[in-house]
């Protein structure tokens, strides 16, 4: 049932009712409680006791035409209309009355009192109260009165959670971390021998790797309770707000422990203090309560800190000295076996053919995180359910590949024949380029179906196994098969096109990156003419050079590209009959796999 709730009010309503209640509280409940005090009573009541000596206390009222008198103890206040009565002073001087000029308390002074002053207070500290409550819960729920507490989630049933074999690959970074499991196990093993356990641990990786499962997973393999808080949550609107809220997510570690700790994103709080005009005040000063909480609690306390940031050269360095965060565990991109691993753990959790072969779409897949991987099984598995079929094959693997790297087929795009002609040949011209060239890796597939990515077509290379360093020979080779489609179509059409707008900014980055960072100039020998910033997030790099330099590079790398391009140009020239007939083929197919391909390369 959908929860209904009244409309909330603005503020200013509240303050409008207070006010008019007491106001008529004033103008009419006050006038009728005196009146319950006072006695009506006719002149002659009030002759007959000031002859009877009976008054107290009188005063006339002129303006109002009556006369308010008590009697002897003070006790009954009176009222009577004023009559023209020329003896009345006389007589009230022969009764004896006080008449001082006095004005007679119609209520009792106490209960006048408690209404005009104490009653109003009260009114306005109880609607405070009620305002101050509505407002914290608008804020953040049932747990809103709990300012500058840490909103920390804490996941004390970990022994149902995430472990180690759920987390493919990153062996090593599960050997690291292996180690603050069997502390947590068993802590008096080390303290017999003296050893204190690392404080912090900083995971380090690029988005998506699986920083904060490892955290979990290592939670769920020492069974302990963990508390997970994202850098982001800690920074408020309030100076000092952040500071108390790691003040009270220690507090609560400490009387956990052994418990583990994960701060996500801990770049958000932990950046470089650099003392500019217009820092951040609330978030210094949060850094330098965790710097001050790490600092406090001993090492062999049990509980152990994991922090994850894919910007570790962002972090202030007095956070990532020995005896805060002193280890730091790198969760890189999964290698191809790691990759192989991660979609065989994901596919468990769909129904999928048995005949998959997980090696050949790892292989497709390089360079994907963990969450992409995770993605492609996903997308994998709904691909199946939209064409009816029971469980997901190698096929629709393959397409919710091309899906995450570049988007769906778009089903309307029509291409006028003289465009899907130019772009056969463009892609042909990659792909010639790349099997001509001994280096580069062979073609997977070539396709001409536009994407929603906006690439009209692309071929799809694949490498054979890992590879972790590049030679000069397969960088150039790179450039020059980036630089093969827009050859192709300068060598057939004897123009050129935007379609190569990608290929031209890959090619230059690499080009720039071959001579600012990898040494590979004449010119510049080793020397470091850019320094990269994030690197994993992007890897921008900027220029550390004089302008004479940057000119010198800029010039290099055009040399660079420039040669790659002709080498392109004359590759293709060379097989211009193969280039025809297999730009003929796919400009009929559409889409052809690498074996079709080598089987018309080597007819
Ligand atoms: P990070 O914190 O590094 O950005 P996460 O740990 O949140 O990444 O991972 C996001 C998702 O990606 C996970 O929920 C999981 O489904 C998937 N994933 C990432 N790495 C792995 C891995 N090594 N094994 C299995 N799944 C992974």
């Amino acid at each position: 049932m959908k929860e209904v709730r009244p409309p909330k009010r603005p503020l200013i309503f509240y303050y409008c009712v207070a006010m008019l209640v007491l106001l008529l509280f004033n103008f009419l409940a006050m006038p009728w409680m005196a009146k319950q005090q006072v006695r009506e009573v006719d002149y002659g009541t009030f002759m007959d006791m000031a002859e009877n000596h009976q008054l107290g206390q009188v005063e006339i009222q002129e303006t109002e035409n009556q006369i308010v008198f008590t009697d002897k103890d003070n006790t009954v206040v009176y009222i009577t209309g004023m009559v023209p009565d020329p003896d009345l002073k006389q007589m009230l001087k022969d009764s004896g009355a006080r008449f001082t000029g006095e004005v007679i308390q119609q209520t009792d002074p106490i209960v006048s009192f408690l209404l005009s002053w104490v009653l109003p207070i009260v009114i306005f500290i109880a609607l405070g109260q009620y305002l101050s409550r509505r407002m914290m819960k608008n804020l953040g729920g049932p747990n809103a009165m709990a300012f500058g507490r840490s909103s920390a989630k804490m996941y004390v049933k970990s022994s149902e959670g995430i472990k180690f074999s759920d987390v493919a690959g990153e062996d090593e970074a599960k050997e690291n971390l292996q180690e603050i499991v069997e502390y947590l196990h068993d802590p008096k093993k080390y303290r017999e021998i003296g050893a204190t356990m690392p404080k912090g641990v900083l995971l380090v990786g690029p988005p998506g790797t699986g920083k904060t499962m490892l955290a979990k997973a290592v939670a769920g393999e020492a069974n302990v309770p963990f508390f997970s808080m994202s850098g982001s949550e800690f920074v408020e609107m309030f100076v000092g707000m952040g500071a108390s809220k790691v003040r009270d997510l220690f507090r609560q570690a400490k009387e956990k422990a052994p418990c583990i700790v994960f701060i996500d994103e801990i770049d958000a709080i932990g950046k470089k203090r650099d003392g500019q005009m217009g820092g951040n005040d609330e978030r210094e000063q949060t850094l330098n309560q965790l710097l001050t909480e790490m600092d406090g609690f001993e090492g062999n306390t049990g509980v152990i800190i994991l922090a994850a940031t894919n910007r570790p050269e962002s972090l202030d360095p007095a956070l990532t000295r020995p005896g805060r965060f002193d280890r730091r565990v790198p969760v890189e991109l999964p290698d191809l076996k790691g990759r192989e691993d991660i979609l065989k753990v994901h596919a468990k959790r769909i129904k999928v053919a048995e005949d998959v072969d997980w090696n050949r779409i790892a292989r497709m897949a390089s360079g994907a995180s963990g969450a992409e991987l995770a993605n492609i099984v996903n997308e994998a598995a709904l691909r199946a359910v939209r064409n009816g079929r029971r469980f997901a094959t190698e096929a629709d693997l393959e397409e919710s590949i091309e899906v995450v790297i570049a988007g769906y087929q778009k089903k309307n795009a029509i291409l006028t024949d003289g465009e899907k002609k130019i772009v056969a040949y463009h892609e042909i011209g990659h792909a010639l380029v790349a099997a001509k060239q001994t280096d580069s890796a062979p073609v997977q597939k070539i396709t001409i179906i536009p994407r929603t990515s906006g690439a009209l077509g692309y071929t799809m290379q694949v490498d054979e196994g890992n590879h972790y360093l590049m030679s000069r020979e397969e960088l150039e080779n790179k450039i020059a098969t980036l630089t093969g489609g827009r050859a192709a179509e300068e060598l057939v059409f004897r123009s050129a096109s935007t379609g190569a707008s990608n290929d031209i900014e890959q090619a230059t980055k690499l080009a720039r990156a071959m001579i600012t960072r990898y040494g590979m100039s004449e010119d510049f020998d080793m020397v470091a003419l850019e320094t990269v910033q994030n690197q994993y997030l992007g890897g921008d790099a900027s220029l550390a050079c004089s302008a004479e330099t940057a000119a010198k590079i800029d010039q290099q790398v055009v040399e660079l590209v420039k040669r790659q391009h002709e080498k392109a140009s004359r590759i293709l020239s060379d097989n211009r009959e193969k280039l025809d007939e297999l730009a003929e083929y796919l400009y009929e197919k559409e889409t052809i796999t690498g074996d079709e391909f080598m089987t018309i390369l080597n007819k």
